[in-house]
């Protein structure tokens, strides 16, 4: 054991008592290298972040140019910085013109704990409805609208008024009243199964919104940016949300996240009081600069065509005994197998033979397969065979 890995499990706060542990020497594309010289195939990009790959050209060149500029300057929203503004006229850009206004943050729990206070203070409500089996992340708002009580039950008193009712139930809407300040949804769950939501229902979770003048917040935190084949996932439902949240794969590798809404909407975070939310490292201009280069990059490289390939060869190469489902959308994929004591057996002999897979937080019977878009064909052929040639050994 390395010094590192030593002081790894004696000093790195732990998380469960099974960390993975591979001590890391570097990365690169759809690569992991470790200090033993062993070379590990990303197949979930850190859980949908690198999807560009590891350390893409242009994210590094970006990073290095700014560098020589400046790093953090000021608390948010005070100065100018060319790499924020520049970075926020490009991602409103492409989204439609009633989400125009940025506000950076530098994680995606922070994202939606920003989105949260927006609603509560633009519609003067205090009341939430949340899904069953969601995930938005462990900080204390994001974990008061999580749909999964083994993960509350601790931290429990939480915000009060938040109603779980269940994901595409159409009866259930009517939980959305006039006391709801917003709706807060994954358009696919993510660590709930990766399981999408039906474009019918989403129009109706719209349409209550509209009626009952509950905002609708989207966290697109693991679905964007063409994480769905889409860059965002509302597009495929031709639903737009008043609110969306974003991070993971929006800073090419650096920490970043942002939630999106109009001016009107954010026009209450200028007084009573003012300032009434502010952060310090938000918008960090090196992560702009990254987020960026990685946005510029993903609009350039026809990524849609891409993340159709991978969704187009899991579906044609994950047939057989073990295999349940394949769900998901583009390059977020989720392989339901036949039980979780079959699923761990997988990943561990994928693990052993250098690809990388996850589970999800809310399943242990899925394999979570979300590879960088960049991924040559024939590497993504390599490894789902390694993945096929594990579930036939064990099934
Ligand atoms: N929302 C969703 C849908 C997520 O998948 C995650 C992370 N898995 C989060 C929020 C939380 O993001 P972060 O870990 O950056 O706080």
């Amino acid at each position: 054991m390395s010094d590192y890995t030593g002081s790894f499990y004696r000093h790195i706060a732990q998380t469960s008592d099974a960390p993975m542990g591979l001590e890391i020497d570097r990365a690169e594309g759809p690569f992991l290298f470790t200090k033993d010289g062993k070379r590990y195939v990303d197949l979930i990009s850190g859980i949908a972040v690198s999807s560009l790959g590891h350390r893409h050209p242009a994210v590094i060149s970006a990073i290095k140019q700014q560098l020589e500029k400046h790093l953090h300057v000021m608390v948010y929203g005070e100065y100018v910085q060319e790499p924020q503004s520049a970075f926020a006229q490009l991602l409103t850009d492409q989204l439609p013109d009633s989400l125009d206004r940025v506000y950076f943050v530098n994680s995606g729990t922070e994202a939606n704990e920003g989105a949260l206070k927006l609603a509560k203070k633009f519609t003067g409500r205090e009341q939430f409805v949340a899904f069953h089996d969601s995930y938005h992340g462990d900080t204390h708002g994001s974990l008061s609208v999580t749909g999964r009580n083994v993960y509350r039950d601790p931290y429990e008193p939480l915000l009060p008024g938040v109603t779980f009712i269940d994901f595409n139930n159409d009866e259930q809407l009517s939980a959305i009243t006039e006391e709801t300040a917003a709706v807060i949804m994954e358009p696919i769950q993510g660590e709930g199964g990766v399981i999408p939501a039906r474009p019918d229902w989403m129009k109706n979770v719209r349409e209550c919104c509209n009626e009952t003048g509950a905002l609708l917040i989207f966290d697109e935190i693991q679905t964007g940016f063409y994480r769905t084949g889409k860059l965002f996932a509302f597009e495929h439902y031709g639903v737009i949300p008043d609110i969306i949240c974003l991070a993971k794969a929006m800073g090419g590798g650096m920490p970043m996240g942002a939630f999106v809404s109009s001016s009107e909407i954010f026009t209450v975070f200028k007084h009573d009081p003012p300032l009434n939310h502010v952060t310090t490292f938000g918008g960090h201009p090196v992560c702009c600069a990254a987020a960026n280069a990685n946005l510029q990059t993903l609009l350039e490289i026809d990524a849609p065509a891409k993340t159709f390939a991978i969704a187009e060869m899991a579906c044609h190469m994950f047939r057989g005994e073990g295999i349940e489902e394949v769900r998901g959308r583009g390059a977020m994929l989720g392989l339901q197998l036949r039980d979780a004591e079959l699923t761990q057996k997988v990943v561990e002999e994928c693990f052993k033979k250098g690809v990388i897979l996850g589970w999800t937080l809310h399943s242990n019977s899925l394999i979570r397969i979300a590879p960088p878009l960049i991924i040559e064909p024939d590497l993504l052929k390599e490894s789902f065979s390694t993945i096929l040639n594990a579930i036939q050994k064990f099934a």
